[in-house]
């Protein structure tokens, strides 16, 4: 009896911890690696949406910008076209969760990138836990980018977003995918905003820039577990000097002019 009784606590366990899953960030590798030219892929596709069905990231070699949205992997090359890649293409760097939606908020004036950071900001107040959001309607403008593939030696990435292709779309209806990462994840993620653009055709995309929404819902989950996946056989990732501050750079990376 005493027996049955374990069982049954260990299995209630195990399936409480199974839920708790849900709520994990995951990632794969960080920031200053990618932002240092460490391209090589760690882990697959396949890999990935095992940790999640939404997130962002990019591919094996820098070829291009990565949306997962509803456990789909898309690729958003330098030619602007969507693909959808085989699953033993592997990442450098990802962030994905399991998105379950809290809040929901709607839009129905023109609101821009900034105007939508401050309603977020509003919405789930506490900056210090990651926050996923998905963002679905039209959009009076979108302006993205994506890089292209690299060949080695890898140069670092703001030697390859110097030269980053940038794709302009008006009235356009699609989502954003992306996170909100607390301040202290600086090195490690990209602290604050990262959205990605995908159409609803799925033909066109890439990492934010800039946008307009005229209407649509934004819908925000906040997760307070983050899961941290280093890249243990990627050779340049144990090579690399990752003491640097590389915060200058990601800001001229993420959101140039
Ligand atoms: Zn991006």
């Amino acid at each position: 009896m005493k027996r049955l009784f374990y069982l049954i606590i260990g299995l209630s366990l195990l399936i409480s911890g199974c839920s708790t899953q849900k709520d994990i960030v995951f990632q794969t590798s960080t920031i200053d690696a990618l932002l240092a030219g460490v391209y090589d892929g760690d882990i697959s596709c396949r890999h990935l949406v095992r940790h999640g069905d939404f997130g962002i990231g990019t591919f094996d070699g820098l070829d291009g910008e990565m949306v997962l949205l509803d456990g789909i992997v898309y690729q958003i090359r330098a030619d602007g076209k969507v693909y959808v890649p085989c699953p033993s293409v592997k990442t450098p760097f990802a962030t994905a969760c399991f998105f379950k939606p809290e809040k929901t908020l709607f839009i129905d004036r023109i609101t821009d990138y900034e105007g939508i950071e401050r309603l977020i900001d509003r919405t789930a107040p506490n900056q210090n836990l990651f926050c996923a959001i998905r963002i679905t309607g039209h959009f009076k403008s979108m302006r993205t980018r994506s890089v292209p593939g690299q060949k080695k030696p890898y140069p670092p990435l703001k030697e390859v977003t110097s030269n980053q292709p940038e794709f302009f779309m008006n009235n356009v209806q699609g989502t954003i995918v992306g996170f909100r990462c607390p301040p202290y994840v600086k090195g490690v993620n990209v602290a604050g905003y990262h959205l990605h653009f995908i159409s609803s055709d799925r033909n066109r995309g890439g990492h934010i820039l800039s946008f307009e929404i005229s209407e649509g819902k934004c819908e925000l989950e906040v997760l307070n577990h983050f899961f941290l996946r280093l890249p243990e056989d990627v050779k340049d990732f144990a090579g690399t000097d990752l003491s640097k501050d590389r915060s200058k750079e990601l800001k001229e990376v993420e959101k140039p002019k």
